[in-house]
């Protein structure tokens, strides 16, 4: 589990789930630095032309590659009526950025006995974040992480802005432990590096980073990817 104020926890692994081969390649590179492997199976896409993810397929791809490396996961559930499905598979449950307020999906994720990451809202405040979390909380489930992924903001720079001192200000106002996802915040590679070092020492708990083997011929966000090599290099900064 992941606990406040303990460490700062890493959580790393591509987008998504394209192939046994390609979380292997990826995984073998870096599951000696990483607490949970992350990996979607289940992808929330803008377009719905774009690659939706393996779904069953991928969450066994998953678990027979964390099994092998002896790790913990993370994967995302997009709908209530996968949240039994998904939960058989992983260790923690993510819910993304689009469904923060999918209240229907909160109590669901909220009944179960396994640790949910709740990503803030495209455009939630950090009251609304907590109060998303509050959902699930009040459904008996407890463990719950908080992730902040990135704001819409006017600024057009990054692919979203890094809401750095409202994540702090969440870990301030609750007692869920507090990460960052780099990855999707800025939605470049060459960013992930600085703001993972300052949600460190902003004292927050961990970062979720997607890293993939061969970024460029990723399926889904091969531009905020990094690869094995960069993300140890990172983990040694750390
Ligand atoms: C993800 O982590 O794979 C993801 C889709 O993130 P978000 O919900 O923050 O966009
Ligand atoms: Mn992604």
């Amino acid at each position: 589990m992941i606990r406040k104020g303990e460490k700062f926890y890493l959580i790393a692994g591509p987008c998504a789930i394209e192939s046994e081969k390609q979380l292997f390649e990826t995984v073998s590179k870096i599951y000696q630095n990483i607490d949970y492997l992350r990996a979607g199976a289940y992808k929330p896409r803008t377009s719905p032309d774009s690659f939706q993810g393996l779904k069953e397929e991928g969450l066994k791809i998953l678990a027979k590659v964390a099994k092998n490396f002896n790790l913990l996961t993370v994967t995302e559930v997009l709908d209530t009526k996968d949240v039994q499905l998904v939960s058989s598979y992983t260790d923690i449950l993510q819910i993304g950025a689009r469904n923060m307020q999918n209240y229907a999906l909160l109590k669901e994720v909220g009944k179960i006995k396994k640790p949910v990451l709740l990503k803030r809202g495209l455009a939630a405040t950090v009251g609304e974040w907590l109060s998303a979390a509050e959902y699930i909380l009040s459904g008996g489930n407890k463990e719950v992480i908080l992730c902040e992924r990135g704001i819409r903001t006017f600024s057009q720079e990054t692919r979203f802005t890094l809401d750095l001192a409202g994540a702090v200000k969440a870990a301030q106002k609750s007692s869920l432990p507090v990460i960052i996802d780099p990855s999707h915040a800025t939605g470049e590679k060459d960013l992930i590096e600085s703001m993972t070092l300052a949600a460190k020492a902003a004292g927050l708990d961990g970062a979720m980073i997607e890293v993939h083997y061969q970024p460029e011929k990723a399926k889904c966000d091969g531009k905020q990817s990094l690869t094995p090599r960069e993300f140890n290099e990172l983990y040694e900064k750390l």
